[in-house]
Order: structure tokens, then sequence, then C-alpha cells
């Protein structure tokens, strides 16, 4: 579900005219899914940027809640001057395309 709703902000952001970046996670040696970071944990899940606005975005299936190390990112991004935050989740589609509209 999560996935999912990546896949169409992924999409709707890049024909809205943003810039996308997102870090997959990858294998390990040992089979595990991580996604190779340096720093602190929980960065949110997409960063969008386009002309004069920047957005970072944690997305989470409904009903889920982002864990400590993802709610501290968003506290302390939101705190940031001139940047928007979002925790999206599938249901707040409508939002989703007003604001990146
Ligand atoms: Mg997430």
């Amino acid at each position: 579900m999560e996935k999912q709703l990546q896949r169409r902000v992924v999409h709707l952001a890049q024909l809205t005219g943003w810039r996308v970046f997102h870090a997959r996670p990858a294998l390990d040696r040992r089979g595990r899914w991580l996604t190779p970071i340096q720093g602190d944990a929980g960065f949110p899940d997409l960063v969008l940027a386009r002309k004069g606005r920047i957005v970072f975005a944690e997305l989470k299936r409904d009903g889920k809640r982002p864990t400590a190390a993802q709610r501290r990112w968003l506290d302390t991004l939101a705190s940031c001057a001139g940047v928007e935050v979002y925790l999206w989740t599938p249901s707040d589609w409508e939002a989703i395309v007003d604001i990146l509209r």
C-alpha cells in the first residue's frame, strides 16, 4: 500500500514538473532490506523540489504512524523556514493532488 502510494505520488510529481528524490532500500548480503545511509535514520521517503518550493513527505499506509525517528525528522524539517513537510497516506490523495498541482 505504501509502495503503491509512492508510485502514484512519484508519477504525479514527475507529471507536474517536480524534481523527485527517493532512496530505495536494497538487499544486503544476508538478504535483509535496508537503505544504506549515513547519519540519522528516519529521513522522509520523498524530497520534491520545484521552482521555489521544497516538499518533504513521509508516506504511510492508512492508520500507520511514523516511527519516533521519522517523527524527529519531520518535526525538525517542519521547524525550518520555507519548507513544506507532509505525512501522507492513501486517503490523502485529493490533498496530495492539490499540493503538487
Ligand atoms: Mg514511509
